[in-house]
C-alpha cells in the first residue's frame, strides 16, 4: 500500500540540498587511493604527487612501524574486544600510556580513539551547562563540537588575540579555554606564552590541542609548549593525535593524574566505546621512538618550509605567515581554491582545495602539507607547477567547476 507521497519521503530534498552544494562549490568527493600513504602514490588509478597529508613525519609507511604493527597482531590479535573500562585495556595500550606520559613529562597520560572524540569527551567532561568555554575562532571542529556537547555557553576570541581572550573572560573568568596549538588550516601557533599566564590567572583550564604540533615541533618532537620553552602545568591539558605526525591512528589526553582519572570516569567517548586495536597501540610505541630518535625529520622539514616559502615568494604567490609544514596559499572563492587544485592536479599533483565550513568564508585557499619523504625533485615540481597558476585571473562566480 502506497501511503506516502513524495514530498513526505525522508530522502526527499536531499539531491536538492546536494545540487546547491555543488553550485557553491562546496560539493566534496572522495579519491581512491592505491597503495600506502606516502608522497608518490596512485589515486583513482593515476600516479599523482601529493602535497595534503598530514604524515608529517613520513612515519605512516616506516618498516618498522609496520612489523610493529605486524608483531603486535601476532602477540595481541586484531580486535580488542571490548571497552578500556571492561577488559580491553591491554599492556600495549598500558605501556604506550606511559611512553607518551614520559614524552610529554606529564603525570599521566590517556588513549583515544581518535582526537574528535578526545576533544568531546575532554570538554563534555570537564564543562557543563553554565560554564563558559572559551575558544579560538579558528578551532578545530572537534573543539567546538565538544564544547556544544556539554552544553556549556561557548565563546569565541578573534584568532590568536590574547587580548580578545582577556576581553571575553571578564571578570567572571571561564571553566576552559581551548586552542589548537598549531593552527590545522593556516600553520600558525597559538601564542601560549601569552595564554598560558591568562589562563593560570583566572583559573581555568587551558586545553591545548596540538594534533600538528607532536613529532613537528620541539625538541624530540615534544610539540608547541617546547617549541615556546614552555612546560604545561596541572592546569594545562594537552591533546595530541597519533594519526599525524606520529603516523598511526588514534589520539591521547597527558595532564594530571587526577584530570586523567576523572576522564577515565566521565569521558562518555573514552567509556563508551572499544578500545582501539592493541597491535595500533605497538605500532605507535614505535613510531613516537623513531620520531624521538629521528630530528633529521625535523631538520629536513624545516629546509623544505624554507625552499617552498622562499621559492613562493618569488613567485609572488599568496602564501600565509606560517612556519610549520602547513603552507596554505589564500585563493578567496571555492571557485578558485577548486580551479587551481584542479589545474594541479592535471599536472599530476594533488593538493587540497579547503572551503568553507572547514575554513571561514571568503578564505577558500590550497593547503600544502610537506612530509619529511619530500625530496628537492618533488619541492621543485610542485612550485613549477604553481608557476603556472593563473593568479590574477579573475573567475567567474557562476563557473560551475563541480
Ligand atoms: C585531525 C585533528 C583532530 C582530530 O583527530 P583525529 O584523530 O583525526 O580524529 C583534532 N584536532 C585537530 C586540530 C586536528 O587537526
Amino acid at each position: 500500500m502506497e501511503t506516502s507521497s513524495r514530498e513526505h519521503r525522508p530522502d526527499a530534498g536531499l539531491r536538492e540540498q546536494l545540487d546547491q552544494l555543488a553550485a557553491a562549490h562546496r560539493y566534496r568527493r572522495r579519491r581512491v587511493l592505491d597503495g600506502p600513504q606516502q608522497p608518490r602514490s596512485r589515486l583513482d588509478g593515476r600516479p599523482m604527487l601529493s602535497f595534503c597529508s598530514n604524515d608529517y613525519l613520513g612515519l605512516a609507511n616506516h618498516p618498522e612501524v609496520i612489523r610493529a604493527l605486524q608483531r603486535g597482531a601476532e602477540d595481541w590479535g586484531v580486535g580488542s574486544g571490548a571497552a578500556h573500562l571492561v577488559n580491553g585495556h591491554s599492556r600495549a595500550h598500558h605501556a604506550l600510556e606511559e611512553e607518551l606520559a614520559a614524552f610529554t613529562g606529564r603525570p599521566r597520560a590517556l588513549l583515544f580513539s581518535t582526537g574528535y572524540m578526545a576533544n568531546l569527551g575532554i570538554i563534555s567532561a570537564l564543562a557543563g551547562r553554565g560554564d563558559k568555554v572559551i575558544q579560538d575562532r579558528l578551532n578545530h571542529a572537534s573543539l567546538l563540537d565538544g564544547a556544544q556537547l556539554s552544553r556549556a555557553n561557548l565563546r569565541r576570541y578573534p584568532h590568536a588575540d590574547a587580548a580578545g581572550l582577556e576581553r571575553l573572560l571578564g571578570d567572571e573568568g571561564a571553566r576552559l579555554v581551548a586552542t589548537d596549538g598549531v593552527f590545522s588550516m593556516d600553520g600558525d601557533l597559538a601564542p601560549l606564552p601569552e595564554l598560558m599566564p591568562i589562563a593560570r590567572r583566572t583559573g581555568a583550564w587551558l586545553l591545548v590541542d596540538d594534533a600538528h604540533g607532536l613529532g613537528v615541533l620541539g625538541r624530540g618532537g615534544r610539540g608547541t609548549f617546547d617549541h615556546f620553552g614552555l612546560t604545561p602545568d596541572d592546569d594545562c591539558i594537552l591533546m595530541g593525535t597519533l594519526g599525524k605526525g606520529f603516523g598511526t591512528f588514534g589520539a591521547f589526553v597527558a595532564g594530571s593524574e587526577d584530570l586523567v582519572e576523572t576522564l577515565i570516569q566521565r569521558a562518555r567517548s573514552y567509556v563508551f566505546t572499544t578500545a582501539s586495536p592493541p597491535a595500533v597501540a605497538e605500532a605507535t610505541r614505535a613510531s613516537l621512538a623513531i620520531a624521538e630518535r629521528d630530528d633529521w625529520r625535523r631538520e629536513r622539514l624545516r629546509e623544505l618550509i624554507a625552499g617552498f616559502r622562499q621559492g613562493a615568494e618569488q613567485l609572488g604567490l599568496p602564501t600565509m605567515d606560517s612556519p610549520t609544514p602547513i603552507q596554505p596559499l589564500l585563493a578567496g572563492t571555492e571557485a578558485r581554491a577548486l580551479a587551481w587544485s584542479r589545474m594541479l592536479e592535471e599536472r599530476g599533483i594533488l593538493v587540497g582545495a579547503i572551503r568553507p565550513p572547514t575554513v571561514p568564508e571568503g578564505t577558500a585557499r590550497l593547503r600544502i602539507t610537506f612530509s619529511a619523504t619530500h625530496s628537492d625533485e618533488d619541492l621543485d615540481r610542485l612550485l613549477d607547477a604553481l608557476a603556472q597558476l593563473p593568479m590574477a585571473d579573475p573567475i567567474a562566480k557562476d563557473e560551475h567547476l563541480d
